[in-house]
C-alpha cells in the first residue's frame, strides 16, 4: 500500500474505534493526537511506498505509549474493518501477506 492509502486506512480504523467503541460523535482529543502522530510517522516513513505494513515493520518507529494506544485501537477496530471498509481491509490484508508472516502484534 502507498502511503497515502495508509494513511486513510489507519484513519478510517482510528475514527471507527473512536466512535464504534468509545461511543464519541466526534474524534476525540486522545483518538485524534494519535491520528495525528500515527500520520505524521507515516509523512516520515523511511520506507516510501514500498513500506511494510506498520504492525509487520521490523524497526517500529512508533514510541512505546503510542504503540500501545495504537494496539488497542487495532484490536478492536481490526477485525470490524471487513464489514465496514472491507475493500481497505483487503487490501491491508494482501499488504500483510506480500510482507509476510506476522512478527508482532502492532
Ligand atoms: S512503523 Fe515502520 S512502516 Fe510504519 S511508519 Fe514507522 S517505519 Fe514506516
Ligand atoms: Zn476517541
Amino acid at each position: 500500500m502507498t502511503i497515502e492509502q495508509e494513511k486513510r486506512v489507519v484513519e478510517r480504523m482510528i475514527r471507527l474505534y473512536c466512535r464504534k467503541y468509545e461511543k464519541n460523535q466526534t474524534l476525540c482529543s486522545a483518538c485524534k493526537a494519535l491520528l495525528d502522530y500515527a500520520h505524521l510517522r507515516l509523512s516520515r516513513c523511511k520506507y516510501g511506498d514500498a513500506k511494510p505494513t506498520c504492525r509487520l515493520c521490523p524497526i517500529h518507529c512508533y514510541r512505546p505509549d503510542r504503540r500501545k494506544q495504537m494496539q488497542q485501537v487495532m484490536r478492536y477496530a481490526g477485525p470490524r474493518m471487513l464489514m465496514y471498509y472491507p475493500k481497505d481491509a483487503l487490501m491491508h490484508l494482501w499488504s500483510e501477506l506480500m510482507n509476510g508472516r506476522n512478527r508482532c502484534s502492532y
